[in-house]
């Protein structure tokens, strides 16, 4: 491994590998050693690395502009983009606002959000409740609607504190997932959210339909989706699903909320949308959110890289290849596959409490106890020496604390979606 002084810093000390190529699920590091990309890096590289035809798309493009700013020019590939991803949304969800990742997208639907009240006479509505713990990006104003103490306390001077409610960990709290009532249990801690704080001042919910990093891939109860959006539409609350994670097709279905059949009024996308080609993410409004915002002289907001054709020209193609390959029914059909590998893993394993997921969105939760739920003591650090094991021995996932404040380690197994049953059993 090189470990040369670097002038480069992310988190913390700790040095990585240094990555030389990657093809379909492998990366290869400087050194020649192999690693099953089981993480899609954190869930992005959805289509696999060094896809032929997307890398041909993108020669193309190049080869014809690489930037063109988006208050000067459209592009024919944004154009195709907007119009493909609004064929992949739910009805009325058909203005399409590019942005480079998953904060940025989250951030842009705040504040189309915010400018929609305002346009309709509803400009006393700001509040943004989201759920606790949950994850929305880095961003201060995505930050603000995160619920994670380690990532949040900081920075909290700066930011507009806003109301949380308890993510539906049914595992945690001993109630049956598949029990409807659990999932109206949670539900309706919303509306109470709502009432509390006074309904004429809450502008959205923000959720994730299947909870990725700062839950490990929580599965809502049943019934718990349908009856959040049946509150939000009770109390004029605008629904906002975070698919930054869960979009394009990890979890089985292109978008997650498909699984409920629901009808959000924003949708935001990132991750795999472009599948780490190159950093784009979306949020995808309703017409009749864009129509009364652009009436009202327009949408403040926008970034220098918005729609950017090389950028969507990746994405297109990306998009082409989930439909060329069916890898939303791979993912489908790998994810059963791997699910019942990891239930498989828990059998053997008494350290794993809890295997979850849905698609290829999976993880495990590491546990001192299964009976009492009790988190592994913090000086174990189970999930780095995990993780480090699994590097050891050519194998990347992703880790991450779920019990914000407390300790509890999830790991998530989320390979790429070209993964194959020999994949699996690697
Ligand atoms: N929303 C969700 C659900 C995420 O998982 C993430 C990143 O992990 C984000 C937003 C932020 O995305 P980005 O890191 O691209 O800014």
């Amino acid at each position: 491994m090189n470990v040369k002084p670097s002038h480069l810093f992310y988190q913390g000390r700790e040095r990585k590998p240094v990555l030389d190529q990657a093809r379909g699920v492998y990366m290869w590091d400087v050194d020649g050693k192999r690693y099953l990309d089981g993480s899609s890096g954190a869930m992005v590289c959805n289509i696999g690395h060094s896809n032929e035809n997307v890398l041909e798309a993108m020669r193309r493009q190049m080869e014809k502009s690489t930037f063109g700013y988006r208050l000067h020019f459209e592009t024919e590939a944004s154009e195709k983009l907007a119009a493909k991803t609004a064929a992949l949304c739910p009805e009325g969800l058909n203005r399409v606002f590019f942005v480079s990742g998953g904060s940025e997208a989250v951030e842009s639907a705040l504040k189309l959000a915010r400018q929609y009240a305002l346009a309709i006479g509803e400009g006393s509505r700001w509040k943004i409740i989201s759920r606790a713990p949950s994850y929305h990006g880095c961003t201060l104003g995505a930050l603000a609607v995160t619920s994670y103490a380690p990532l949040t306390e900081p920075f909290a001077p700066l930011m507009q504190a806003m109301p949380k409610i308890p993510a539906p960990r049914a595992y945690l709290d001993g109630f049956d997932p598949e029990d409807e009532a659990t999932g109206h249990h949670y539900a309706d801690m919303l509306e109470a959210k709502i009432v509390e704080e006074g309904p004429d001042s809450v502008l959205a919910f923000l959720v994730e339909p299947i909870g990725g990093a700062s839950t490990g891939a929580l599965v809502p109860p049943r019934g718990y989706m349908e009856r959040v959006q049946e509150i939000c539409r009770k109390h004029g609350v605008l629904l906002i699903l975070d698919e930054v994670m869960t979009g394009a097709g990890r979890t089985g279905k292109f978008l997650a909320s498909e699984h409920w059949g629901l009808a959000p009024d924003i949708i935001v996308m990132s991750k795999g949308f472009a599948a780490g080609y190159v950093p784009l993410g979306a949020m995808v409004a309703h017409e009749r959110l864009v129509e009364a915002v652009l009436d009202a002289g327009g949408f403040l907001h926008g970034y220098t890289y918005a729609g950017n054709p090389l950028a969507c020209a990746a994405g297109l193609a990306v998009i082409d290849e989930i439909e060329r390959q069916d890898l939303v029914g791979n993912a489908a059909r790998m994810g059963v596959k791997l699910k019942e590998r990891l239930e498989g893993l828990m059998q053997r394993y008494a350290i794993i409490g809890d295997v979850r997921g849905k698609g290829l969105l999976t993880a495990f939760e590491f546990m001192a106890d299964r009976g009492s739920k009790a988190p592994l003591p913090k000086h174990l650090q189970a999930f780095n020496r995990f993780v480090q094991i699994a590097y050891d021995k050519g194998l990347i996932v992703y880790s991450r604390r779920t019990r914000d404040g407390v300790e509890g380690d999830h790991i998530i197994v989320a390979p790429p979606m070209i993964v194959t049953e020999t994949h699996l059993d690697e």
